[in-house]
C-alpha cells in the first residue's frame, strides 16, 4: 500500500524566487513547482497544506508552537510529515517541534540553499529526500529530522554553519545519522541524546547573550531590568566569562532569574573546570548552570518550553539539569 505524507509548507527560500528588480522574495506557487518533479510521490500518496508563507527570520516560538500542535493533530491521518522552512532558523522550529510533539511518527524539516529561480537549485531534491525519509519505517521513533543535502540530522543536534553552501547543514558534535543514497535511505546510529517537554504552553521571556571580549554587563543589567525568566549566556570556551560580569550574575540569580552557560564554541560540552574568578567554578558557585552540549539557541527554545510548562524557576532548573548530557 502506498504510504501517505503530508507536506506542510511554511515559507523560506525553498518558496522564493529571485526578481530581478526586488531580489529573493516569497512566491505564491511552490505548490504547483513541488508537484511538478514525478519522484515526490514515487510510492507516496502526497498531499500538501500551507502553514505560513513566511522568510524564516520572522518565525517566532509562537508560530512553532502553532505548527506543533497542527502537526500533532493532522499526522493522525498520515505516516509522515514533512514540513518545508526556511534555512535562517530551522535549527530552532525543529528542536522546539522535537520537545513539543508527541508522535512517534517521522516528522521531516527540510530547506533550500537557492531559490526557485538559482541555477543548481536544492530545493525539489532536498523535499524528495525528506519525502522518502518520511515514508521509511525506519524513521519511526527518531525524534524530529531535518534532510538536506542527501543527508538526515537529529533536530538537537544540527546547525546552520554556512550562508550560501549547499552542506550549510551540519550536526558539528556528532555527525549525521544517515544517508539518502539513489537506491536507499540509510541509517548509521541513532540519537541517544532526546529530550521531550509535552506542553501546550510556552514562555518567550528568555534571553540569549553572546559573550565577546572585553564585554560589560549592559546586556545582562538589561534583562534583569525586563524580568526575564531566565538567561542563556554563551560563555567562552568550557563556560568562562570576564570577572566583570559576576555582580550581575549573581544579581540576576539572586532575583529568581535562571542563568544558564552554554558555549560559543561551535562543538564540545561546557563544564566547571577552571576555579579563577568568571571561570566556570565561580559561576556555578554563585548559581548559574550549565547546559552541556546544547547550543545557544537550543538551549533558549528549550527553557521557553519547561518554562510554559512548569513556570516556577526551580522546576524548570531540577528538569533542565536532569537532561544535560
Ligand atoms: N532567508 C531565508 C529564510 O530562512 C533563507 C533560506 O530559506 O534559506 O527564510
Amino acid at each position: 500500500m502506498k504510504k501517505k505524507v503530508l507536506i506542510i509548507t511554511t515559507g523560506g527560500t525553498i518558496a522564493m524566487k529571485n526578481d530581478k528588480e526586488n531580489g529573493v522574495i516569497p512566491t505564491g506557487d511552490l505548490v504547483d513547482f513541488l508537484i511538478s518533479f514525478p519522484q515526490i510521490c514515487e510510492n507516496t500518496e502526497i498531499e500538501i497544506e500551507e502553514f505560513s508563507n513566511i522568510p524564516s527570520p520572522y518565525m517566532t516560538p509562537s508560530l512553532m508552537l502553532d505548527l506543533a500542535k497542527m502537526v500533532d493533530i493532522k499526522i493522525i491521518d498520515y505516516d509522515g510529515v514533512v514540513i518545508t522552512h526556511g534555512t535562517d532558523t530551522l535549527e530552532e522550529s525543529s528542536y522546539m517541534l522535537d520537545l513539543l510533539l508527541t508522535t512517534r511518527k517521522p516528522v521531516i524539516f527540510t530547506a533550500a540553499m537557492r531559490s526557485g529561480s538559482d541555477l543548481g537549485l536544492d530545493g525539489p531534491r532536498n523535499i524528495v529526500g525528506a519525502v522518502r525519509v518520511a515514508r521509511h519505517n525506519e524513521s519511526i521513533d527518531r525524534g524530529v529530522l531535518v534532510v538536506m543535502n542527501d543527508e538526515i540530522h537529529a533536530a538537537r543536534d544540527v546547525v546552520k554553519t554556512d550562508t550560501g553552501k549547499l552542506e550549510s547543514f551540519i550536526s558539528m558534535n556528532y555527525g549525521v545519522l544517515g544517508i539518502v543514497d539513489p537506491d536507499k535511505v540509510v541509517y548509521h546510529r541513532n540519537a541517544l541524546q532526546r529530550e521531550r517537554v509535552w506542553t501546550d504552553q510556552i514562555d518567550e521571556n528568555v534571553d540569549l547573550i553572546k559573550a565577546v571580549a572585553g564585554m560589560d554587563n549592559r546586556y545582562l543589567e538589561y534583562s534583569i531590568e525586563k524580568k526575564a525568566k531566565a538567561i542563556v549566556i554563551e560563555a567562552f570556551g568550557r563556560g568562562n566569562l570576564p570577572a566583570t560580569l559576576l555582580p550581575s550574575i549573581k544579581k540576576a540569580v539572586d532575583s529568581g532569574i535562571l542563568v544558564v552557560i552554554v558555549s560559543r564554541a561551535y562543538t564540545g560540552r561546557v563544564t566547571v573546570e577552571y576555579g579563577y574568578e568568571g571561570g566556570g567554578r565561580s559561576l556555578q558557585k554563585i548559581g548559574a548552570i550549565f547546559a552541556g552540549d546544547l547550543k545557544g539557541p537550543k538551549a533558549r527554545i528549550k527553557l521557553m518550553a519547561l518554562f510554559g510548562k512548569y513556570k516556577d524557576t526551580n522546576l524548570v532548573k531540577k528538569f533542565f539539569l536532569s537532561s544535560v548530557v
